[in-house]
Parts: C-alpha cells; sequence; structure tokens
C-alpha cells in the first residue's frame, strides 16, 4: 500500500514523500532557508527505505531550492526533472530571480536572509521524459507532463495504486475544508485544460495534491471537475476585467480580491502571489483575447 508524508520542514516549500513496501520517492525539494531541516526529516521518514528518485514537479523556487541539501544527503539518489525544467535553472536570469523570493521568503519565515542555495544546486539533475517509470513497491511510478502552470510541470502517477500525485497545473488547494481551489495556470491556459482532461482520464482512486495532502475517495471523485470549473471561471473573470477596460494594475487588485485567502499566508508569501496573478492574467489575455499587455 501506499503511504503519504509531507516532509517540508515549513508549509511554504514542498516535500512529500511517497512509500511503498522498500520503496520510495520524494517529489519536489521544497525551500533553501529550510533544506538541511528538510534533508532530516526525510531522513527519518525513510527509515530503512530506498529512496529510488528525487523528482522535480517544476521549477520554481518553492520546490526546488532545498535540493542542494537533499542532494548532499542522498548523493546516490537520482534527481529527475523536464528537460525544459533543467534549462530555466541553468538560467542566470531565472536564477537570481529565485535568490530574491527565496531571501524574502526566509525573511519573512525566521527573521534571517539565508541560508541561500549555492546555483549550481541543480548540476545533479537529469532529464526525465513524459511517460518514464521508475520501479516502485510491486509496481511503478509513471512521470506525466502537465504542463499549465509552468511549461516544466509534471505529476506522477501510481497506476498500481490507483493513486495519482498533482502538482500545481491541477489546481491549488490547501485542504481547508470550505477554502476554495485555487487557479494555477501561468504558461498556459488551454495547456492547462489539455493536463486537466489527460489526468482526470486516467480515473484516479485517490488523489495527492502538492503542498496539501492525500484526499479520500470521495474528494478525489470531485477535485478535477470541480478544479476545471475553477480554471473556466478565472478566465471568464478576467476576460470581463479586461473587456470592461480594466488596467493591468486594476485586474490585478480585483484578482487578489477574489482569489488571495489570508489564511494561506503561511503557503505564499504575497509577492509570489502577485507575481502568480499577473502571470495568469497575461496568458489568459494572450490566448483569448490574441492581446499583450
Ligand atoms: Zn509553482
Amino acid at each position: 500500500m501506499l503511504t503519504f508524508q509531507p516532509v517540508s520542514a515549513h508549509p511554504a516549500g514542498n516535500c512529500h514523500l511517497l512509500c511503498a513496501g522498500e520503496d520510495a520517492v520524494l517529489i519536489d525539494a521544497s525551500l533553501s532557508f529550510c533544506g538541511e531541516q528538510t534533508a532530516l526529516q526525510v531522513a527519518r521518514a525513510l527509515g530503512n527505505r530506498r529512496l529510488r528518485a528525487i523528482l522535480l514537479s517544476h521549477s520554481h523556487y518553492d520546490h526546488t531550492t532545498g535540493l542542494w541539501w537533499l542532494h548532499r544527503a542522498f548523493p546516490d539518489v537520482p534527481v529527475l526533472a523536464h528537460p525544459a525544467a533543467i534549462h530555466n535553472l541553468s538560467r542566470p536570469g531565472a536564477l537570481s530571480a529565485m535568490h530574491a523570493l527565496c531571501r524574502n521568503a526566509a525573511l519573512r519565515y525566521t527573521g534571517q536572509t539565508g541560508p541561500d542555495f549555492p546555483s549550481d544546486s541543480f548540476a545533479c539533475c537529469i532529464p526525465c521524459t513524459d511517460g518514464q517509470t521508475i520501479p516502485f513497491g510491486q509496481g511503478e511510478a509513471r512521470i506525466l507532463f502537465t504542463p499549465g502552470h509552468t511549461r516544466d510541470s509534471l505529476s506522477v502517477d501510481f497506476p498500481d495504486e490507483g493513486v495519482l500525485w498533482l502538482c500545481e497545473t491541477l489546481g491549488f488547494w490547501d485542504g481547508r475544508e470550505g477554502s476554495a481551489i485555487q487557479p494555477c495556470f501561468l504558461s498556459g491556459y488551454q495547456a492547462a485544460l489539455d493536463s486537466l482532461d489527460r489526468m482526470t482520464a486516467l480515473l484516479p482512486r485517490r488523489l495527492i495534491l502538492t503542498h496539501s495532502r492525500m484526499l479520500d475517495e470521495a474528494g478525489s471523485a470531485v477535485f478535477l471537475p470541480r478544479s476545471r470549473q475553477v480554471a473556466e471561471q478565472c478566465a471568464e473573470r478576467i476576460l470581463d476585467w479586461y473587456d470592461r477596460g480594466m488596467t493591468l494594475m486594476e485586474m490585478l487588485r480585483c484578482y487578489e480580491a477574489a482569489y488571495r485567502d489570508e489564511d494561506c499566508a503561511d503557503l505564499q508569501p504575497i509577492e509570489a502571489f502577485r507575481i502568480n496573478a499577473e502571470a495568469t492574467i497575461r496568458v489568459t489575455l494572450r490566448e483569448l483575447r490574441q492581446t499583450e499587455l
């Protein structure tokens, strides 16, 4: 049976340990400021199991910048990522934006600016392919490219267990009853809808959500259709604001009023929320109004 444990030392970073029998895989590497503690938590939760792979679900800083500490703790474990993520994680511009976001998150959550991640942290990453499998328990883990949140997003299917681990393309939900699913398509609206349809067609019995938890069967059955509605409603709202003549600043204010949940401040600093909101507005208008803001 597959078991799931969130092992990031801070909720702002994502790091999930999935185990079956003697095997384990780690999805995402959390944040630099808590990288060392996260590596300790992983080692503790792993026990005597064999860590088969570390997978990066996409190149965002809250999923990747703790990798240096994990790779130091488990130097023989392959680290797999989308080829576009590896390319992104080698670009000086992307790395300097990630250093700034890491400093901001560290300051907000710990009162200090570090520790920072070394810029060669991602030299260990190996490009993976869509559909690639990794031996896991009695069966396998299967990497599925699910673009939409970013171009380099991936999810992980455990077909023998009926379990599907979902990245942010498929929607973000913090797991609190009564809180809403957040739209998360930053690189492609149609790509996100296509990824939602592809994951729905797999008929997973249970879902594990990034930054969140494993849903029960009833919750899993309704999550993907709801998330698709949330994405469509978000795009409709953006088109409505645009068609009413709003500027980007005005649309950003409306977006924040509609989607910023202050109870989620522990999961995402406001600066990161605003970067994502602007990307969502821009990509929606690019695809559905053929307009560059
Ligand atoms: Zn992300």
